[in-house]
């Protein structure tokens, strides 16, 4: 036992996040929440009562006064009765009645019916990893917080240490031409692939009917919360109108610019005055880099409770039902990741692409864990800094903006995903329209807020510019949460490339901090 600990205890960091993740997916999938099972809530006499409900015959949803049946779920309901449910308001629930109809053993015929009125919550029975799922949460959360006051610390020395405008417009050029680049190839690759796989050609009627009845409750609050795109205005608000608004809302291409112009600014003023200035934000950001050392410790442990939590609950068969929607994606991310990511270090930076990716491992992991490049931000610029010999004006200035700006995974999400609806509706996409889905998930993209889920709301402005019926995201929402961790993955390394790239051509690319990695 002893042996084994100091075992555990010395392995690598990134070995120990593998691990985590690779045994959280395992103890997730043993305790998977079950699909015959939901806890019923309700009200006898003022007090609240609840009820395991196991294999269920039927549920059946009757009127209270004239017991007319207003809706019956059958064994394989789970879902749609959940989503049921929520669709009721609380008027509407008391005057329901919930009879519930129990096999009494699995050979006999004989059954028992229940009546449960006044119900005001079901929901599906926890399992254990989702009660220790608040430790992943936690997890993400410390990096998080780190994220803001990282960019703007280390942006403000690096934009000191730049020294002009005129050095600033030159990598922000770059930098601009590598994402729009690098996003117009993840989404030519995301169309070809529909186009020759059309994996919406591949799913059967009732497939569909059954992920639009399931799913269709769900994404009325997601057309809401979409935007329209608007390129002007995006531009305009760059600039904040309050840098602590900014701040505090985690406006990020705000916060850029306003610690671009603070840098510029200082190298404009007296040296014995600025010096103090960029020394206190240089330790800062010393400080915060630090900190994510130090939060990493907690990776393993934060990562095994979030894979485990998400796989437990993950319906595996949604991932049989969109099994060639997944796969179509699935194929481009890794070409995209891998061949396309892997040959733009190797010519632009002369970096071996193997170096590359043992450089961003732990970058990988943290995408796929928590689905979010703002928070795998901070562990990004720790890897490009320590294992790439990227410098902190580079960085700084490179990756969060590519946080916000570079989602190549996103983009060609909704790409693939546009397409897969349209095939799945028969809507015939021309040329000319597939080059507006081009277009428009590059902009749509770029308009992704970096964290979790996002994608699916832009991805109804894309489908808003081709007609394609916007209801036709009930149709991937289910398999969504899964392929978010994989198009993170893909959003987070293409900025480390990018930087790794502009670091090269700037001369500034350590080389022995590479070889040592
Ligand atoms: N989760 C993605 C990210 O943080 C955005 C998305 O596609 O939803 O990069």
């Amino acid at each position: 036992m002893k042996y084994i600990l100091s075992w555990l205890w010395n392995i690598k960091l990134h070995n120990k996040i593998l691990l985590g993740l690779l045994l959280g997916a395992l103890f997730g999938a043993l305790l998977n929440v079950s699909k015959y099972e939901i806890m019923l809530q309700y009200t006898v006499d003022g007090k609240e009562k609840t009820e395991r409900i196991e294999n269920w015959e039927k549920i059946e949803i009757i009127e209270i006064q004239d017991r007319t049946v207003i809706r019956t779920f059958g064994k394989d309901d789970q879902l749609k009765l959940l989503n049921y449910f929520q669709s009721l308001s609380k008027a509407d629930k008391s005057k329901l009645v919930f009879i519930v109809t129990l096999k009494l053993a699995d050979d006999s015929a004989k059954v028992r019916v229940q009546e449960f009125h006044d119900v005001n919550k079901i929901e599906k029975i926890k399992t254990i990893p989702l009660y220790i799922k608040p430790i992943g949460t936690l997890f993400i959360r410390l990096l998080t917080f780190i994220a803001i006051p990282l960019v703007l610390a280390s942006l403000i020395v690096g934009a000191s240490s730049l020294g002009n405008i005129r050095t600033v417009g030159k990598i922000g050029a770059k930098m601009i031409l590598f994402y729009f680049c690098l996003i117009a190839i993840a989404i030519t690759i995301g169309l070809t692939l529909a186009n020759t796989i059309r994996p919406g050609e591949k799913l059967s009627t009732e497939a569909r009917e059954k992920l639009l009845v399931e799913f269709s409750p769900n994404i009325q609050a997601k057309i809401a919360e979409s935007v329209e795109l608007n390129v002007i205005n995006t531009i305009v608000n760059i600039v904040p109108t309050n840098p602590i608004a900014a701040m505090a809302n985690a406006e990020m291409l705000q916060i850029v610019f306003f610690a671009l112009i603070v840098g510029i600014t200082l190298t404009m003023i007296r040296k014995e005055k600025s010096e103090p200035v960029i020394r206190f934000f240089d330790g800062f950001s010393d400080m915060m880099i630090r900190m994510v050392e130090i939060i990493m410790k907690l990776a393993p442990l934060g990562v095994f409770a979030l894979i485990a939590a998400t796989v437990s609950e993950f319906g595996f068969d949604i991932l049989q039902t969109l099994f060639w929607y997944a796969l179509t994606l699935i194929i481009g991310l890794t070409i995209h990741q891998f061949i396309i990511l892997g040959s733009v270090v190797k010519i632009f930076s002369g970096m071996n692409p193997l170096k590359f990716f043992r450089g961003i491992r732990d970058v990988m992991l943290i995408s796929f864990t928590s689905s979010s490049s703002a928070a795998t931000l901070p562990v990004n610029m720790k890897a490009c800094e320590v294992n790439l010999g990227v410098p902190k004006k580079i960085t700084s200035f490179v990756l969060p903006l590519g946080a916000t700006i570079n989602m190549d995974g996103t983009s060609m999400y909704q790409a693939v995903a546009a397409v897969f609806i349209a095939q799945v509706y028969g809507v015939e996409l021309h040329l000319s329209e597939q080059l507006v889905i081009l277009l428009t998930a590059l902009l749509a993209s770029i308009g992704t807020a970096p964290v979790p889920g996002v994608g699916i709301i832009m991805l109804i402005i894309v489908l808003r510019s081709v007609n394609i019926p916007e209801e036709g995201i009930a149709l991937i929402l289910g398999i969504d949460r899964f392929l978010d961790m994989c198009r993170t993955v893909v959003n987070t390394s293409g900025d480390a490339a990018v930087a790794t790239c502009i670091a090269k051509s700037e001369g500034v690319l350590n080389k022995e901090v590479v070889q040592s990695v």
